[in-house]
């Protein structure tokens, strides 16, 4: 089987099995707990936290662990929105995962003003529009690093300088960027990051949110008061270790990984769009994650396309896992500009750690009689 859908799911790393087993099977204690087996538990949770914050360049204390990056995001929206006194308006990208944009929904339920801000063809944000529409009562911006049904990387410097200029806390999506992109939230800019930890090698089901420590934030989870009080409930220490053995691991690897999956990515998209009729490449071609390449082949349905390479054992997806399900053409597509019988046609290919040069070559040689098939 060639997997080439590490944006849905990565499988975790060797190292983060090593290093959660012992607290599964030995440091069991609950890290609340004031005796010895709650401090070894404890113990582990603090270097844990340290070790994230040393990935972000940011302070242990501001790093808050979740079950993923669903839940950082959902804290992010609601927590930092409702905690900032300046109003009751949010910004949002029309690309954001539904993580992102249905929590701003919900925000708006409950009266808030939610503003979305569009993108370009290749998914670049309306930088113009982005100016319009913030205000002095703006409490939250939320923009993604980059995107996973197009893979594009958006200029978080230039929008992090806005928001500062407006004194609006910045909050960005980084589930896909994590593991791939730099970082460092001081360079970066961002008041609040969200990441994953199963799409750079952790296990699924954890993740962080960090937000800057001069940031309010209300919880969304109310409970026994873990984590500063930001998120209830006993803490995950086994999840928490694997998600900073992860994002070390990745950050250690990530110089010389984003070279070679670069190079295997355009070897696909150039191979893709120079032998199959049709192909149009989705996103930036080169402010893009490295490992993701992402077409629509007019007039072939995506699915169709999908079932015909698993036939040959090639696994990818249709866009967005989550949306896999769906007849709905993908709202990520549709803000590109793209019509919605076209973006029905949407594949997505996406390269991790196991990828090899052999599997593109498979792919390339399989692709042109998948698509010919499909469209039949
Ligand atoms: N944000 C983005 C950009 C994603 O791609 C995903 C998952 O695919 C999520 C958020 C949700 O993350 P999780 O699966 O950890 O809840």
């Amino acid at each position: 089987m060639i997997y080439l859908d590490h944006a849905a799911t990565s499988p975790p790393r060797r190292e983060v099995l090593e290093a959660v087993w012992p607290y599964l099977t030995q440091v069991t204690g609950n890290p609340s707990s004031s005796h010895e087996v709650g401090r070894a538990a404890k113990a582990g949770l603090d270097a844990a936290r340290h070790a994230v914050a040393e990935v972000l360049g940011a302070r242990p204390g501001e790093v808050v662990f979740t079950s993923g990056g669903t839940e950082a995001d959902n804290l992010a929206i609601t927590g930092i929105a409702t905690a900032n006194p300046r109003g009751r308006h949010v910004v949002v990208s029309a690309i954001e995962h539904p993580a992102v944009l249905e929590t701003a929904s919900a925000l708006r339920e409950s009266g808030f003003e939610v503003d979305v801000v569009g993108v370009d063809g290749d998914g670049l944000l309306d930088l113009t529009a982005l100016d319009a529409v913030l205000r002095p009562d703006t409490t939250l911006v939320s923009v993604m690093y980059a995107n996973n049904e197009i893979g594009t990387v958006q200029p978080l410097a230039e929008i992090a300088a806005r928001c500062r200029a407006f004194g609006v806390p910045f909050h960005t999506d980084a589930v896909q960027a994590a593991g791939h992109l730099p970082l460092d939230v001081g360079e970066l800019g961002v008041d609040a990051l969200s990441a994953s930890a199963h799409k750079f090698g952790g296990l699924r089901g954890a993740g962080f949110l960090w937000v800057r420590g001069v940031v309010p934030l209300a919880p969304v989870l109310h409970g026994g008061g873990q984590e500063r009080g930001r998120r209830s409930g006993t803490s995950d220490v086994a999840s928490a270790v694997g998600t900073a053995v992860a994002l070390h691991a990745a950050a250690t690897a990530r110089e010389a990984e984003v070279a070679r999956l670069t190079s295997l990515r355009d070897r696909l998209i150039d191979g893709v769009l120079a032998t199959v009729p049709g192909a149009r490449l989705t996103g930036h071609r080169t402010r893009r994650l490295p490992g993701h390449a992402s077409f629509c082949f007019a007039g072939v349905g995506g699915e169709t396309v999908l079932a015909e390479l698993e036939q040959v054992g090639i696994v990818c997806s249709s866009g967005s896992a989550c949306a896999a399900d769906s007849d709905d053409a993908s709202h990520v597509l549709l803000a590109t500009g793209i019509d919605a019988d076209l973006a029905r046609t949407a594949v997505r290919f996406t390269l991790g750690p196991t990828s090899t040069a052999d599997e593109i070559d498979a792919v390339l040689a399989a692709l042109p009689s998948a698509v010919q098939l499909a469209g039949r």
